[in-house]
């Protein structure tokens, strides 16, 4: 499991402005969360890491960014208005509200009133298109956002004049009235999604199937996770949509227990046909190759941007005694890190202002940076730890003399001295995995204190 409890996360996110609660000035807005400054670029971070993987790398994945309010038939097509719902009870009493199937008791667990019978819930939020609120006006915010790949399977196919094995792959807001929320970003109303739909031959769906389980596994890995905090979890049977082949969650071991980060799905053609059936479209594909017309089968990798971040800052906690003091430090991996950089200047003096400020503009716009210049250098490497910043570079009064500034790794501790004029170039080699004490031309290991 992680070594930090939710609350020391959800106090660390507030306190360095990475996650605040919703509209928090008028009390909040249940279930829905603001990334602050740090969030907005960490969150950022998760979703290119995940672009790039899922189409930049890769022949066969091409990207697609469909509108959030769709044509309700979508949403009957997709059976998510006839069954996209959960068992609901009201506590008599206290007219507290809770989910009938996670509930052990048969009294209000709040104030022991009595319930009433089961009702479903739709969990899609309603609104109306245009200026007239009547049924025929109503929309739904998307509760995933998968039906907008499906939809434009067909326009994709044809416009990037590719053959199959195609995926389609796109991120966005996804909304869902959840009758309870918690667990911080875990579970929301508002959330983003990164999903992508992989068409393929049937017959050749179990392949691909194997395919995108190890892909999706190794991707958290790769990007710091823990082996050992993460798991496949496969679908039993009961928990299986009947058209499903066959389904596996990754979970992350959350503080609160081993919980979904992303569900793998094996889904058949059934997507297709439905949405074939209920639009009059043909859908299949013609292979030229065996002349065969079929529905294709579909992959789907569907993981939660929210669940991501909070999995990554979880994992990368550490605390440690570093010189007889305290130390909190993200060990995030570089591509996630909010600020790859910082440039701290030993001091304020005016003597080493410019050169400081030369430095910092010498590498920004390379990589998200940060020029801090309040309070002791102590503090301010114990506040770029906090945050996960990969590298400190310190500009002190030596390097008006030897034109040299000291980087600091985060995870080591270990100092090198370089020339300015390697700077980049370095930075660039540490932040993309290269060993820190390997040093540039004219570079030096500083010994010493750790700090
Ligand atoms: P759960 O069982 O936890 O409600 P789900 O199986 O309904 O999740 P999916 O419909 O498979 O979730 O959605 C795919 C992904 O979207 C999930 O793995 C999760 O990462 C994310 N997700 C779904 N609902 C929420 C939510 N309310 N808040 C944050 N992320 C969510």
């Amino acid at each position: 499991m992680s070594s930090v409890d939710m609350e020391t996360m959800v106090s660390l996110c507030k306190r360095r402005g990475f996650i605040f609660q919703s509209s928090e000035i008028y009390g909040g807005a249940g279930g829905c969360w603001d990334y602050g400054p740090l969030g907005v670029e960490l969150k950022r971070n998760v979703k290119e890491a995940w672009w790039k993987a899922m189409v930049h790398d890769r022949d066969d994945v091409v990207g697609l960014d469909a509108s959030i309010l769709m044509n309700p038939q979508v949403w009957v097509a997709s059976v998510h208005v006839q069954q996209f719902s959960d068992p609901l009870v009201d506590c008599k009493a206290c007219k507290n509200r809770f989910r009938a199937d996670n509930l052990k008791e048969t009294k209000c667990p709040d104030c022991g009133g009595e319930l009433t019978e089961p009702r479903m819930f739709n969990l899609m939020f309603k609104t109306f298109m245009g200026p007239v609120e009547n049924d025929a006006a109503v929309v739904y915010l998307r509760p995933e956002t998968a039906q907008g790949i499906f939809v434009n399977f067909q326009n994709v196919m044809s416009t990037s004049r590719r053959k199959l094995p195609l995926g389609i792959a796109q991120t966005g807001k996804s909304f869902r009235n959840e009758i309870t929320t918690g667990n911080f970003i875990f579970r929301s109303r508002e959330f983003e999604q990164m999903e992508m739909e992989y068409f393929v031959k049937p017959g050749t769906d179990d392949h691909w199937f194997q395919h995108w389980l190890e892909q999706r596994f190794n991707w958290y890995v790769k990007l710091g996770i823990k082996k050992d905090n993460l798991r496949l979890r496969p679908h039993a049977k009961e928990e299986l949509a009947h058209y499903a082949k066959g389904c596996y969650d990754v979970e992350y071991l959350f503080p609160m227990g081993w919980s979904e980060l992303e569900g793998i799905a094996n889904r058949g053609s059934y997507d297709l046909e439905q949405h074939s059936k209920f639009s009059g479209k043909d859908l299949s594909v013609f292979e030229e190759e065996t002349k065969e017309r079929f529905v294709p089968y579909v992959i789907e990798p569907s993981a939660g941007v929210d669940r991501s971040v909070l999995a990554f800052l979880l994992d990368s906690y550490h605390e440690e005694t570093v010189e007889k003091e305290k130390r909190v430090v993200l060990r995030l991996h570089p591509a996630l890190a909010p600020i790859k950089v910082a440039v701290l200047p030993l001091s304020r003096n005016e003597k080493l202002v410019p050169l400081a400020t030369e430095v910092h503009a010498s590498i920004r716009g390379c990589f998200m940076t940060q020029y801090d210049d309040s309070q002791s250098i102590g503090r301010r490497y114990r506040r770029q730890d906090e945050v996960g910043t990969p590298c400190c570079v310190t500009v002190d009064f030596q390097s008006i003399e030897d034109k040299q500034v000291t980087i600091r790794d985060r995870d080591s501790l270990h100092q090198i001295r370089i020339p300015i004029e390697t700077l980049r170039a370095t930075l660039l080699a540490k932040l993309a995995g290269e060993n820190f004490d390997v040093l540039p031309p004219g570079g030096s290991l500083v010994t010493g204190g750790k700090s």
